[in-house]
């Protein structure tokens, strides 16, 4: 199956030339190719669990970007529940867009990056994201894109339970 991204590099190319709905068919679909990645080649020190910032409820206050543990894990969005997943020295980070997507991969040292976003953030961050194989889970947007986001907590738990713990 292609992978992310070879098909990724067709989608600007798509929407640079007025095709912007075959352009997100076909992000989803190399999105989906992603899930080919056999996360049991790699330790969980190995790996980034990358999340977007907008999984955050609106109104929190807890400092994610600084660093994750801030959550108080209240509940109310699905951060706390996906960092009760971690185990084996996994990291996690939470971003606010594509450059620090960028930044906190390449600080990481990580070989493979869990990413969690949208379809289009997925591609873009995947081709810039040279040394490291991406998995891309895409989030749900109930409110639409970029505020109150969700993501399926057992698609995430499933590929973090693939790596290996050493
Ligand atoms: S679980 Fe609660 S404390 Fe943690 S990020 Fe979500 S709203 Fe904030």
């Amino acid at each position: 199956m292609k992978g992310l991204r070879l098909l990724g590099r067709l989608v600007p190319l798509l929407r640079a030339v007025g095709l912007g709905g075959a352009a997100d068919r076909l992000a989803a679909r190399a999105v989906r190719a992603s899930g080919a990645v056999d996360l049991s080649r790699y330790a969980a020190s190995e790996a980034l669990l990358l999340l977007p910032r907008c999984l955050q409820r609106s109104g929190c206050d807890a400092d994610l970007l600084s660093n994750p543990e801030n959550c108080k894990r209240c509940g109310q969005c699905s951060v706390g529940g996906i960092l009760a997943l971690r185990s084996g020295g996994l990291k996690v980070a939470v971003v606010g867009g594509g450059e620090a997507a960028v930044a906190a991969v390449s600080g990481s040292g990580a070989r493979i990056v869990v990413a969690v976003a949208c379809e289009r953030e997925l591609v873009e961050g995947a081709l810039r994201c040279r040394g490291a194989a991406v998995l891309g889970i895409p989030n749900e947007r109930p409110e639409g894109p970029c505020r109150n986001t969700t993501v399926d907590l057992a698609r995430v738990a499933a590929a973090v339970s693939m790596l290996r713990e050493s």
